[in-house]
């Protein structure tokens, strides 16, 4: 593998321009100048590693991502620390994670070195786009999708690996609100033997009219329930979910094969670790949640992922029912700015999780 090459964008945004898009940079609507690209073949594996000009891409209709849906993608933050370097967060863990989707999904793994260097390389180029408001940052989305020209139903033999970034404020705006939940009993997100363990596209597909339900119903979320066992939570469509106890303990879903493994979901039970909580990955059940509500012995509930880092779930809506929590509590609270310190340089990153990208 040669090293990345550079092609210098034909006209990139000012730095004036940027300094006016970070002012209030929200959250997926504005992209850097470039763009990491990798190119996959079967004969010629992965070649031609670049940074190029963020834009359109070429790609033929009969593209299978476009028909099939053969595609995986990332996510993670940049953060800016006041030594001026640029962090982020556990990227080895990513990488492992994309092979993990790459490979359930059918599609080449990428050295975990080349992932990394693709982060690095972009991020090099795109220094002056990384927000330094508080809990902002660069937001990094690498994927991979099939570009292969073929209507037959097989694993592309020709695909693209890039990353795109884009600065990102404060996910769900302002300071730490409860949000309002659905519980979807329409629809499941992954089943048993699924996708639900892959970060692919076609199941945030399957999230969209759940998610439009929620809308109509006032909820900002979805909880999406054990398809098998109807009573069992799952997660959120993209983030994972945790139920605090008034003994200590920390409650979360366990990795079926049906749920998404959060590299922030990780993180929160090692540092629920680290404070002496007891740490339970196991089946939870929506009839648990509601008693443990009523009878105060659940006494914080929140939800994880990279976009929102950590978000406390204040109501429940199942049908005519509204299970109600308490609100922000203080081990969510605890966690979260433990958590967004050791990403923003602030706090002591014991465990290495921070990785210099520029
Ligand atoms: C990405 C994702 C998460 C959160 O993962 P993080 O690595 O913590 O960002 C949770 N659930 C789903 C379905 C996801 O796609």
């Amino acid at each position: 593998m040669t090293a990345f090459q550079y092609i210098q964008h034909p006209s990139p945004t000012s730095e004036d321009q940027i300094a006016q898009i970070l002012k209030d940079p929200g959250f997926g609507t504005n992209f850097t100048d470039h763009t990491a690209v990798i190119d996959w073949t079967l004969d010629g594996g992965w070649a031609n590693p670049r940074v190029e000009a963020y834009g359109p891409i070429p790609l033929d209709p009969a593209a299978s991502v476009l028909h099939y849906g053969q595609e995986i993608f990332e996510g993670l933050k940049a953060y800016k620390h006041s030594d001026g370097g640029i962090y982020t967060f556990r990227p080895q863990a990513n990488a492992a994670r994309l092979n993990k989707s790459a490979h359930r999904m059918a599609l080449p793994a990428l050295d975990e070195n080349l992932f990394l260097e693709s982060l690095e390389q972009l991020v090099a180029v795109d220094k002056s786009w990384v927000p330094t408001g508080e809990g902002e940052a660069l937001y990094l989305r690498p994927f991979m999708f099939a570009t292969e020209a073929f209507l037959g139903v097989r694993p592309a033999q020709e695909v693209s690996y890039r990353v795109i970034a884009s600065p990102a404020g404060n996910y769900f705006g302002g300071e730490l609100k409860p949000v309002r939940i659905w519980v979807s009993r329409d629809y499941a997100r992954a089943a048993p033997g699924g996708t639900g363990d892959a970060k692919t596209g076609g199941n945030y597909a399957a999230s969209l009219l759940p998610q439009q339900q929620a809308a109509e119903n006032g909820c900002q979320q979805v909880l999406f329930l054990d398809p098998l066992h109807d009573n069992a939570i799952e997660e959120l469509g993209g983030m994972n979910v945790f139920l605090v106890t008034n003994d200590g303990r920390l409650l979360t879903p366990e990795l079926t094969g049906t749920i998404l493994e959060g590299v922030t979901r990780s993180s929160v039970i090692q540092l629920a670790k680290d404070r002496g909580l007891t740490v339970e990955e196991r089946r939870i059940t929506l009839d648990e949640w509601d008693a443990g509500v009523t009878e105060g012995t659940i006494t914080e509930v929140f939800a994880c992922g990279t976009a929102a880092v950590i978000t406390p779930i204040g109501e429940l809506v199942d049908g005519d029912k509204v299970i109600a929590s308490t609100g922000t509590g203080e081990v969510t609270q605890a966690i979260r700015e433990e958590l967004l310190g050791i990403q923003t340089g602030t706090v002591e990153d014991r465990h290495n999780w921070l990785h210099r990208l520029a």
